[in-house]
């Protein structure tokens, strides 16, 4: 009976939450969301209930339509911002709007000690290459701030777009609605090149697939492989939701498998999270930096591998999310890097080496970063080259198994000890199925 009774009021505790908000006035709606992050000054994204209507009610100077199913835009107001919101958000034509929110890159400050690949060793790669260093038939999209894809060290495992390369400039030749785009896209100004000029991305790359064996600068995860380069973070490390919502589209229609995404910010964004989704009806792996703000809850696009519930709505989480915490040399959490107890008990985040990873960085150089976005291409990685390996593992599959393949570490978080899995590749390549 006293069991029964706690049950009951639990039940009650748990649905009084969704009946208050579902009470949730337009002006609470937006005031909330542009309060809850930065976002790009004056845009809002609108997903309209119907296929066909585009119209508002509100005064725009600008729409552009995004590659989300159905009718979606990102539309810049000319009125106020938070009256213009409130007013779409009543709009009986429109499913949901939000702030265009900025996003960001995960990396931590430069540190001046020249890091080597300790970590490569740390999860156990020189062992999975001596069963496969060739992920060249899984492409790998590394959606950022670009790679810099004439570097020494990256640019033999780039991506090329065939009928691009042997075609005519500034035609579109394979018709996929990118000019010349020869090695990914560039969701900033819709063009087809993607040169970074931040780092940060060519960072990520060469984790991923810094060129083996050539006789310079690193090795990746994978020695020979196609990274597809995504831009939509500028040269000084921020973007938009928007633009990376057209980023995630290029990269699924073009043939990307696994996503490595080392950014992160911004509230929740049902545009992204539906972009996310059907990645994943395609498929794909979506890997996320954890955030770097060393608290127990995590960033988002990680944080979409959970429930999360706005204004009222539940959003269950996304199966083909896997989220990346850093980890430092003596496999303890890097003091910066966000985790989530949530995730880790439902095997839905992995950590990875985030502390002095040396790579590839823009005109033929190297450097040393920290962040969970060096994490995270490491994660990347092993699931290119895992997939490369295993390749009828289906995603939701393989995104388990780089979670449970790895090794038990434990970390001190508030005097509790908890069990984290750190990326172990060996074990990946090794294992049978
Ligand atoms: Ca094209």
């Amino acid at each position: 009976m006293k069991k029964l009774f706690f049950f009951l009021i639990a039940s009650l505790l748990l649905s009084a939450p969704l009946a208050i908000s579902q009470e949730v006035s337009a002006f609470e709606k937006a005031n909330n969301m542009l309060n809850q992050a930065p976002y790009v000054d004056q845009e809002i994204i609108v997903k309209f209930k119907e296929a066909g209507i585009s119209t508002l009610s509100v005064a725009t100077s600008e729409m552009e339509k995004l590659p989300i199913e159905g009718s979606c835009y990102r539309v810049k107001v000319s009125d106020n911002i938070q009256a213009s919101l409130e007013s779409i958000l009543q709009d009986p034509n429109v499913e949901y709007a939000e702030p265009n929110y900025i996003v960001h890159t995960q990396k931590t400050p430069n540190d001046p000690d020249f890091g080597r690949l300790a970590g490569m060793k740390n999860i156990k790669a020189p062992k999975a290459w001596d069963v496969r260093v060739d992920a060249s038939s899984i492409v790998v999209c590394v959606i950022d701030t670009g790679v810099d894809y004439n570097h020494e060290d990256l640019q033999a495992n780039m991506w090329v777009n065939e009928e691009e390369k042997n075609g005519q400039p500034g035609v579109d030749d394979d018709d996929n609605g990118v000019i010349d785009d020869i090695h990914g896209f560039n969701g900033i100004n819709n063009s087809g090149d993607p040169l970074d000029d931040n780092n940060h991305g060519s960072h990520c790359a060469g984790t991923i697939a810094g060129v083996g064996d050539n006789g310079v600068g690193v090795a990746g995860v994978c020695w020979k492989a196609q990274v597809m380069a995504c831009k939509f973070l500028s040269g000084s490390g921020s973007g938009s939701t928007a633009d990376a919502i057209k980023c995630i589209d290029y990269a699924v229609a073009n043939g990307a498998k696994v996503l490595s995404n080392s950014w992160g910010g911004g509230g929740f964004s049902a545009a992204l999270y539906e972009s996310i989704k059907k990645a994943g009806q395609a498929g794909v792996l979506f890997v996320a930096a954890a955030g770097n703000n060393g608290s127990s809850t995590l960033s988002f696009p990680a944080k979409y591998c959970e429930n999360n519930s706005v204004n009222g709505t539940n959003f269950p989480a996304l199966k083909n999310v896997l989220a990346v915490a850093a980890s430092d040399g003596n496999d303890q959490r890097a003091s910066f890097s966000q985790f989530s107890l949530v995730s880790i008990k439902a095997n839905n985040l992995v950590a990875a080496p985030g502390t002095n990873v040396l790579s590839t960085v823009i005109g033929n150089s190297y450097a040393s970063f920290n962040g969970t976005s060096m994490a995270t291409p490491h994660v990347a990685g092993a699931a290119t080259l895992t997939w490369a390996q295993k390749p009828n593992l289906k995603v939701n599959r393989l995104k388990k198994l780089l979670v449970r393949r790895g090794n038990k570490v434990q970390w001190q978080e508030n005097g509790t000890t908890i069990t984290v899995r750190r990326l172990n590749v060996a074990k990946l390549l090794k294992r049978e199925e």
